[in-house]
This record gives structure tokens, C-alpha cells and sequence, in this order.
């Protein structure tokens, strides 16, 4: 199956560039089981890999030039010039990949020059993290191809710096470390302080269970200026606080923390959600470790609900799947990803799948919602070298 994708990624290459490519390499989306908003607040995150990848062919140059094409975009090859790259002086999509070799040279990395031809299976602006999957698979490729030898984290670590600086997305450190780090059948418990990892075994399908990603198709225009807001607003949490990020307030002393907070009623609902989130997914870990995977559904049910209710970024379509999914028998399920649109997932037993997705199908039909694409999510290898 791969190995297909990749002979054909690599034929298109040849077909744009009229040569072999050096390689072929993958990168997946993600989506992200538990712990919301938490990356920015140098909290605790549970992400794990889709099958859905991105692409790239890639050959190095030596000239001072990077080509850029995807087969995904109705644009012909961009050509650049290495040393005029510059920070948000693009708006299109090759800001993506032109960002990682900037990021990297910024880091004192002698990237020479490079082709690339990019193809993705992640849909773009799901909150499935397709931007990502573009950047970590160039940087793997380049890693590979001017012999670096930066390891995954160190990776992704470059390529949240392409987002920030070079795009001028003000995103957190989760999306890039799941798709450069993330293993087959596991999801994987990062610490977003220090970047420390476990991967923990999640097999859904061994025990009778699947995961469904609902993706709503809606991205709600205001998503990004609110964005900015939930950050500002857990930034002055913490100051308010007196820590360096909301991580830093352990669960037992929830309370306390609200009350000093007296009536600064906006930040004490952020500050509830971050810190219970990050107990939120320290539960999911022990349970799955425990092999109590069933009993992660109220715990997913709960981080719903603390997203709609207290971080606010919910909308009625996500809402929308949560209900009608639990109401048709779902173990649990919650919005996943930014918010405003994008995905939700269920965690249902087997024989509840196809009752399920036809009733939210269904609800959304009668809302006069866009239909939602329903997949199933099986964990699935972070980034890899192909061919
Ligand atoms: P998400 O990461 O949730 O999918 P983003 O807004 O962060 O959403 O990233 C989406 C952007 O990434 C697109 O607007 C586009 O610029 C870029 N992108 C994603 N996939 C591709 C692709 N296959 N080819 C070119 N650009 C892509
Ligand atoms: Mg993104």
C-alpha cells in the first residue's frame, strides 16, 4: 500500500522535475484523544497518528534553490530562493514547507537547496493537523537528505518554529511532535513542558472497540481571533497566579486557585478547564495502563463538556455529534482539535459503529447541517522514510 503511494508520488516527481527523487517520505495527521488546549499551557497531551499522511518526493540541490509543488493545490512548481526567505512574506501554502527549510537553516543546518513534490491524504483545515503533517515531512526528508541527525522531537521543535515565525500561526508543540513521533497501535502521553514522552499502548480494536473521527466539514470564521483569546486569557491566568504556565497548578489545588482568581470570572473558567484537562488525561493514561479502556468514555465525556461549557470553543455541530452519539449507545465522545468546527470523535463499541454513524448522519440532515465525513481511526505510525 505504501510502497504504491510512494511509486506514485515519485512518478509525479519525475514527470515536474525530470529527474529520480532521492526519496520518498510520510507524515500523518492526528488526532488527538484527550488534554485540549493544554500544548499552549505547557500541559499534557494524548495524541495519536491517522493513516492519512502526506507525502513528499524530495531530492537535494546544491544550488541555493527550493522547489515547491502538490499535487493537492491548482498552482504549477514555485520556485525560491533560499536566502530570500522570509518571515510571513507568504500567504499561500508553500509557507509550509519554505518555513521548515528556513526554520532549519536558522538553526545553523546547511540545507542547500532541495525539489519537492507533496501529497496529502490529511484533509486540509479539519483540525486533523494536515499543515503538520506538510511540515514534518519535509523536515524528515531534509534531515535524512543534509544528514543532520535531529531526532523527532528536535524536529517538531523546527517546525512549531515554521508555524509560529515563518507562517505567523501562533500554534502549540503537539500537532508536529505527533506526527514526527507517534507508533502503531499506541497513542502517545507528552509532557509539552519538556517535551518527554510515553507511548501507551492503544489497541481499541483487540478489545471489541473503534474510534470514530466525525468531521464536520464547518470551520467557523471567528475560530482563529478566538484562539488568540483563549491564550491571552490562560497567559493572564498564569500571571495572575503567580506561575509560569497553567501546568503549573496541580489539580488539589484547584480551588484554592479560583478563589484568588475572586472575580475575574473569564480566566477562573479557562484556568478550570486547563487544569482539569491535564488531570483528565493523567486519568486516561492510568486507565489505559490499568486496562480499563472502557471507562475513558465519561472521562472523554467530561473534556466535552469542559470545552463547551468553561473553554467555550464548542459550536452546534460538535455539539451535535457529542449528543446524538451518546444518545445511540457511544462510550463516550468529545470535540477534538481547536475548536469551532473541525472533528469530534466517539469511542464506541463495534457493533454500535454503523447505528451510530447513521444517527448522526441523520441529526445533521435534519439540522440542515453539511453532511459529516465519518472515519474510523486506527493508530497508526508517525513518520517514516518510505522508499
Ligand atoms: P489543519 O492543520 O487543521 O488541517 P491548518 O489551517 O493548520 O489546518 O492548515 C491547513 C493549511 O495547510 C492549508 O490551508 C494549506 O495551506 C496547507 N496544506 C494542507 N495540506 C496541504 C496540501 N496537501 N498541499 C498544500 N498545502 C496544504
Ligand atoms: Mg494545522
Amino acid at each position: 500500500m505504501s510502497e504504491a503511494v510512494a511509486q506514485t508520488v515519485a512518478s509525479r516527481f519525475s514527470e515536474l522535475y525530470g529527474a529520480e527523487p532521492h526519496g520518498v517520505w510520510a507524515a500523518p495527521g492526528r488526532v488527538n484523544l484527550i488534554g485540549e488546549h493544554t500544548d499552549y499551557n505547557d500541559g499534557f497531551v494524548m495524541p495519536f497518528a491517522l493513516p492519512h499522511t502526506a507525502v513528499a518526493a524530495v531530492a537535494r540541490r546544491d544550488d541555493g534553490i527550493l522547489r515547491l509543488h502538490s499535487a493537492d493545490v491548482e498552482s504549477g512548481v514555485t520556485e525560491l530562493r533560499l536566502d530570500a526567505l522570509s518571515p510571513e512574506s507568504d500567504k499561500t501554502w508553500t509557507a509550509y514547507p519554505a518555513g521548515v527549510v528556513w526554520a532549519l537553516r536558522e538553526a545553523g543546518h546547511a540545507i542547500t537547496g532541495a525539489d519537492i513534490h507533496l501529497s496529502s491524504t490529511v484533509p486540509s483545515g479539519a483540525g486533523l493537523s494536515s499543515s503538520a503533517a506538510l511540515e514534518v515531512v519535509v523536515a524528515l526528508a531534509l534531515n535524512d537528505l543534509f544528514s543532520l541527525g535531529l531526532r523527532g522531537w528536535q524536529l517538531a521543535r523546527l517546525c512549531q518554529r515554521a508555524e509560529n515565525v515563518y507562517v505567523g500561526a501562533p500554534v502549540g508543540i503537539m500537532d508536529q511532535t505527533a506526527s514526527a513521533c507517534c507508533e502503531t497501535g499506541h497513542a502517545l502521553f507528552l509532557d509539552t513542558r519538556d517535551l518527554s514522552q510515553k507511548q501507551i499502548p492503544f489497541d481499541l480494536a483487540a478489545e471489541g472497540m473503534r474510534l470514530l473521527v466525525v468531521d464536520t466539514q464547518v470551520k467557523h470564521s471567528h475560530s482563529e481571533g478566538e484562539y488568540g483569546k483563549r491564550r491571552a486569557g490562560c497567559e493572564k491566568g498564569a500571571a495572575l497566579l503567580g506561575v509560569d504556565a497553567l501546568r503549573d497548578i496541580p489539580y488539589a489545588d484547584l480551588d484554592a486557585a479560583l478563589a484568588r482568581l475572586g472575580d475575574e470570572e473569564e480566566v477562573r473558567r479557562l484556568v478550570r478547564h486547563i487544569v482539569t484537562e491535564n488531570a483528565r488525561v493523567e486519568r486516561v493514561v492510568s486507565l489505559l495502563e490499568s486496562g480499563e479502556t472502557r471507562a475513558i468514555g465519561p472521562v472523554l465525556i467530561e473534556g466535552h463538556a469542559s470545552l463547551r461549557d468553561d473553554f467555550r470553543i464548542s459550536c452546534p455541530e460538535l455539539d451535535l455529534v457529542v449528543d446524538t452519539a451518546l444518545a445511540s449507545g457511544a462510550l463516550g465522545a468529545r470535540m477534538t482539535g481547536g475548536g469551532f468546527g473541525g472533528s469530534a470523535i466517539v469511542l464506541a463499541e463495534e457493533q454500535d459503529v454503523d447505528a451510530i454513524t447513521k444517527t448522526v448522519t441523520e441529526a445533521f440532515a435534519s439540522a440542515g447541517f453539511t453532511t459529516p465525513r465519518v472515519f474510523e481511526a486506527v493508530p497508526s505510525p508517525g513518520a517514516r522514510r518510505l522508499h
